[in-house]
C-alpha cells in the first residue's frame, strides 16, 4: 500500500476543490489566463481555446506561444508539478525537470494527449492525394474490364509503430524546442523586423530527434517506409474518359496523418472505328455509288466482337452526308449496363472514275436515271448559246489571284460565277 501525505492525496483526487491561492509566483497561470485558484476544469478550458488558437497549422507564427503554453499546462495539469510550481515557482519546475533528466513530452505531444490525436487540425492533417492515369480502351469501357496497377506509396513503419526507434527514446530537438518550427528575424530596415517561420531542419517538424542506437533498425528512424501495393481497378461498363475512379485512404501514409487517395483517372485510346459521343458509338461509312443507289450489306465488327450486318432495304437509298442510326447498338449507360445509346453511321458517297463506262454505255445508264422535265430541255440552236466549258478549280487558290486584281470600280458590277456558268451583263 502506497500511503502518501494528506495533502498529496487530496490535490490528486480533486485538485480544484481544496486549493488555496497561496503562490509563489502567477506566471504560468497568467500565461493561460486563469487565476491560480483555478480547478482541472478550468485549465482545460483555457488550454484548448490558446491550444487551437496557437497550433503551429494554424498558426506558424506562433510556435514559440504555442510551446508554452503547452509547458505550462503540462505542469499546472498534473498536481504533483503544480504543487512544486506554487511552492518554489517557476525555478523549481526547472530544477525538477533537470533532476528528472529532461521529460521526453514536445508540445505535440500533449496536444496529442489532451485532443486524443483526433483534434489535430483537420484539413492540413490529410495526407495529398496520388493521381494516377489508367488507359483504357474502348473495348474496355464497352465490356467492363478489370485492370491491376502497382503504386509505390510510404506507409507507417510497423515494426516501430511510426515512432522511430524504441519508444520514450526520443527526445525534444533542441533547435526548434519541440514546435518543430523555427523562428528567424528578418531586418527590414529603419529598425523593423518580420519574424518568419519554417519548418525545423534539424527534426523535419517532428519537434524529436532520436540517438543513432534507439532507432528502428526497419525504418532508420524515419517512422515510414516505401511500399509497392497492387490495386485492383474496376473499369465499369459506360464509364467515360476522364472519370475517376477512388481508392480511399490509400495515398501515402505518415504518422499522425489521414493518408489521402489514390485517384485513378481513366484516359481513353482512341479507336481506329467507333467515335464516342455520350452514349452513342458514331462511325463512317464509305458506299459506291451502286451501293447507294441500289442497296448494299456491310459488316460492322461491335467492340464485344459480334457482327452486324448493315443492310438497306431494296428502295432505300443513301445520299452523301446521310447519317442513320441503329438503337441499342451505341455504349452502355454507366450504372445501367443494359440501356444502350444508338450506333449512328455517317455516310460518304464514293463516285465512279471518270470514264467508268465507254461512251455508248452511257446511254444505256442514262435511261435508267431520272431526267429532267420536258419544258426545262434545251432547244438545240448553236445560234441561242456561248458554249462554257468546266475547268478544274481550286478555290483558294482562285481567292488569292482575284484580290490581287481587284478592282472596286469594275469588280463591283461583274459578279462572276468562276468556272461555272457565266453571267450575261446587260
Ligand atoms: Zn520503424
Ligand atoms: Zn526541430
Amino acid at each position: 500500500l502506497n500511503v502518501l501525505p494528506i495533502s498529496n492525496y487530496i490535490s490528486q483526487r480533486n485538485p480544484g476543490q481544496f486549493r488555496t491561492a497561496m503562490v509563489k509566483e502567477t506566471g504560468y497561470y497568467d500565461l493561460l489566463g486563469v487565476q491560480p485558484s483555478a480547478n482541472a476544469e478550468e485549465l482545460k478550458k483555457a488550454y484548448r481555446k490558446l491550444a487551437l488558437k496557437y497550433h503551429p497549422d494554424k498558426n506558424p507564427a506562433e510556435g514559440e506561444k504555442f510551446k508554452q503554453i503547452s509547458q505550462v499546462y503540462e505542469v499546472l495539469s498534473d498536481s504533483k508539478k503544480r504543487e512544486v510550481y506554487d511552492r518554489g515557482g517557476e525555478k523549481a519546475i526547472i530544477k525538477g525537470a533537470n533532476f528528472d533528466g529532461g521529460n521526453g513530452r514536445s508540445p505535440m505531444d500533449i496536444f496529442d494527449m489532451f485532443f486524443g490525436g483526433g483534434g489535430r487540425m483537420h484539413r492540413e492533417r490529410r495526407g495529398k492525394n496520388l493521381l494516377h492515369r489508367l488507359t483504357v480502351s474502348l473495348e474496355d469501357l464497352y465490356n467492363g474490364a478489370t485492370r491491376k496497377i502497382v503504386v509505390q506509396k510510404n506507409i507507417v513503419c510497423e515494426r516501430c509503430d511510426g515512432h522511430g526507434g524504441r519508444k520514450g527514446s526520443a527526445e525534444v530537438c533542441l533547435s526548434c524546442l519541440g514546435t518543430g518550427v523555427q523562428g528567424r528575424i528578418h531586418h527590414l530596415g529603419l529598425g523593423m523586423v518580420q519574424q518568419v517561420s519554417t519548418v525545423c531542419v534539424e527534426c523535419h517538424g517532428q519537434g524529436k530527434r532520436m540517438n543513432q542506437r534507439d532507432r528502428c533498425k526497419s525504418c532508420t528512424g524515419l517512422r515510414i517506409l516505401q511500399q509497392k501495393k497492387v490495386l485492383e481497378v474496376h473499369v465499369d461498363k459506360g464509364m467515360r474518359q476522364g472519370q475517376k475512379i477512388v481508392f480511399h485512404g490509400e495515398g501515402d501514409q505518415e504518422p499522425g496523418v489521414e493518408p489521402g487517395d489514390v485517384i485513378i483517372i481513366l484516359d481513353q485510346r482512341m479507336h481506329p472505328v467507333f467515335t464516342r459521343n455520350g452514349e452513342d458509338l458514331i462511325i463512317r461509312m464509305e458506299l459506291q455509288l451502286v451501293e447507294a443507289l441500289c442497296g448494299f450489306q456491310k459488316p460492322v465488327k461491335t467492340l464485344d466482337n459480334r457482327t452486324l450486318l448493315i443492310t438497306s432495304h431494296p428502295g432505300q437509298l443513301i445520299r452523301p452526308g446521310d447519317k442513320k442510326c441503329i438503337l441499342n447498338e451505341g455504349m452502355p449507360t454507366y450504372r445501367h449496363p443494359f440501356e444502350k445509346g444508338h450506333l449512328i453511321i455517317h455516310f460518304s458517297v464514293v463516285f465512279p472514275a471518270e470514264n467508268f463506262l465507254p461512251k455508248h454505255k452511257l446511254k444505256d445508264l442514262e435511261r435508267y436515271l431520272p431526267h429532267e422535265e420536258e419544258s426545262q430541255k434545251l432547244k438545240m440552236d448553236d445560234d441561242l448559246y456561248v458554249y462554257a466549258d468546266l475547268e478544274d478549280f481550286d478555290l483558294a487558290h482562285e481567292r488569292k489571284r482575284h484580290r490581287r486584281n481587284y478592282h472596286p470600280m469594275t469588280d463591283d458590277n461583274y459578279d462572276c460565277h468562276p468556272g461555272g456558268v457565266q453571267c450575261q451583263t446587260s
